[in-house]
């Protein structure tokens, strides 16, 4: 047996098998390979997958921006099956005996230089066409890779680090636990884990990676961080122990479903959930959560290799909105970058991303993506109770700007005769302190606050909040932070405004207190601590 030890990020124990997660590197490697018909079927597998992504995207464009403009993915598609192009890669795989990745590196390397030295500017174009698709093809090889990889029976994902783009591209019924060797507790991928209620262990260290294989035993402790590789026999029982003493507290919270979020003296608050889409609501339902307090929207982007269309993001939001039966339910618009990339938006490489081009700050510079995403929430809002948020603003001038755009999305809306709910709630996420300090001006343009906490901390104590060796120096109980919060708790009502806290200082139970004499109105928690939160309101006394 081996101990890793890392930080848990979700308190529950999980006992299972390893899947090793594979991830296609930027810089394909060659690396020599001894079965080269295994290899050629992985080629294979690629390019199939490859075709159906192409085959998706023509059709979107062809709707969205017509024939002549969706042609080009029709030529990718039969790139794809190119008698040429196919030939050398396989030559390559069987007479180097290399892996099929690097065969397709060099055929795209050596067919795009062949096309740009051409004259014809036709075939110079499909220069940056062959590498477009074999790009395409070497990064399939590692959904393949992790396909193949996913077991019947439920797993435990190990990686070195998981991108939130990654995590969510998992399938989460399959998955029992992570742990990674690296990685912050604060990261989005530990978000994740959390609104999915799985265990998870961020942080155990780079020879975790040597030690681990396919299929092999594995407990994950999410309450004390510990991993136990190929566990003994008294490591299991004293596991198996543990995991069924923490099902058995989880029962008794169960007892405090359909009670009110009440404290002993009569304030009461809402407690309501944080999900990252559309499958974690039977977890909102299931811990009877009094509504969806953020919903990150910039999943459905994840989740999509290209800009998800107006149908597909109306879809999922009344998808929530109906589930939730008329309880309240913040979208908040998509907070694409930092740590959530997605290549497709072609962000560029920042020096300090977390304070770089993100969330709104795209949004209002490509008012045609934040524009169909409004369109979106604004169609679905007549499936229930919709609150729309708006994350990262540092000023008034942008709430403006924001508010503008509403007006003239709504406006085309009437234009086209489509209904939309006239009693949204319009909020921003306070998560920048320029935003806590001018929240007096900033109440009156707003329904409500949703406080950011893991930003918030991230830019009130200029800790970054993906580097996990300020974790212990990060003070997240810091003066500052609570300040700025009771600051913009005071300015919200002053102003008519309610406020929430969204971010996740809003679960840690050590601050309940704090948050109810402040008078903050909503709590926004994991849908695993809804029961927990409300457990610890009902035994505080503010009188
Ligand atoms: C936050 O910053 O606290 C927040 C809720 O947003 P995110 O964690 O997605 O940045
Ligand atoms: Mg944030």
């Amino acid at each position: 047996m081996d101990k890793f030890t890392g930080k848990g990020v979700y308190g529950a124990i999980a006992i299972g098998k390893i899947s090793v997660f594979n991830r296609q590197e930027a810089s394909v490697r060659r690396i020599h390979i001894k079965d080269t018909e295994a290899e050629i079927k992985r080629l294979e597998k690629a390019k199939a997958r490859s075709s159906e992504q192409l085959q998706q995207i023509y059709n979107k464009a062809l709707k969205e921006v017509g024939e002549t403009n969706a042609q080009i993915f029709e030529i990718h598609m039969m790139m794809i099956e190119d008698e040429d192009y196919n030939e050398s890669i396989i030559n390559i795989i069987e007479t180097q005996m290399v892996n099929a990745e690097y065969a397709v590196a060099v055929t795209s390397d050596n067919f795009a230089s062949m096309f740009a030295s051409m004259d014809d500017t036709y075939m110079q174009v499909r220069a940056a066409d062959v590498k477009d698709i074999s790009n395409r093809i070497i990064n399939n090889f590692a959904a393949v890779s992790n396909e193949n990889n996913s077991i019947d029976e439920k797993v435990v994902i190990c990686a070195d680090d998981l991108a939130p783009s990654e995590t969510v591209s998992l399938d989460k019924n399959k998955v029992l636990a992570f742990v990674t060797a690296n990685g912050s507790v604060n990261s989005h991928t530990a978000i994740l884990a959390r609104n999915m209620n799985i265990p998870a262990v961020i942080g155990v260290g780079d020879k975790f990676l040597e030690k681990i294989k396919d299929g092999q035993t594995v407990i994950v402790d999410g309450f004390s961080g510990e991993v136990f590789l190929d566990p003994d026999e008294d490591t299991l029982n004293a596991m198996n122990k543990k995991q069924s003493e923490d099902s058995e507290k989880k029962k008794l919270l169960m007892e405090l479903k359909g009670k009110e979020n009440v404290t002993l003296d009569g304030t009461k608050i809402e407690i309501y959930a944080n999900i990252g889409g559309v499958d974690n609501i039977g977890a909102v339902l299931f811990n009877d959560a009094g509504g969806i307090g953020l919903f990150r929207s910039e999943f459905l982007y994840l989740e999509n290799s290209d800009y998800p269309t107006e149908e597909q993001q109306f879809t999922a939001y009344k998808k929530v909105l109906e589930s939730m039966a008329g309880k309240k339910v913040i979208i908040r618009t998509m907070d694409i970058g930092a740590d959530k990339q997605v290549d497709y938006f072609n962000l560029g490489k920042e020096e300090n991303p977390a304070l770089g081009f993100r969330a709104i700050r795209i949004c209002l510079s490509r008012p045609e993506i934040f524009k169909t995403q409004m369109r979106a929430l604004y169609r679905a809002s007549v499936y229930g109770n919709l609150g729309i948020m708006f994350p990262m603003i540092t000023s008034v001038s942008e709430v403006e700007k924001i508010k503008a755009i509403c007006e003239e999305v709504k406006h085309e809306l009437r234009s086209d005769n489509i209904e939309y709910s006239s009693s949204i709630e319009i909020g921003i996420m306070i998560e920048t302190p320029a935003a806590a300090i001018i929240s007096d001006k900033l109440a009156p343009m707003v329904d409500f606050f949703s406080v950011g906490t893991n930003d918030l901390i991230q830019y009130t104590l200029a800790c970054d909040r993906q580097n996990p060796n300020l974790e212990n120096i990060c003070d997240t109980h810091h003066e500052a932070v609570l300040r700025l919060i009771a600051i913009s708790a005071e300015n919200a009502h002053r102003h008519g405004a309610w406020i929430g806290i969204c971010g996740e200082l809003a679960a840690d139970t050590s601050l309940t207190e704090t948050f109810l004499r402040m008078g903050i109105d909503e709590l926004s928690v994991s849908p695993g601590f809804v029961l927990k939160v409300r457990n610890e309101v009902r035994n505080i006394d503010l009188s």
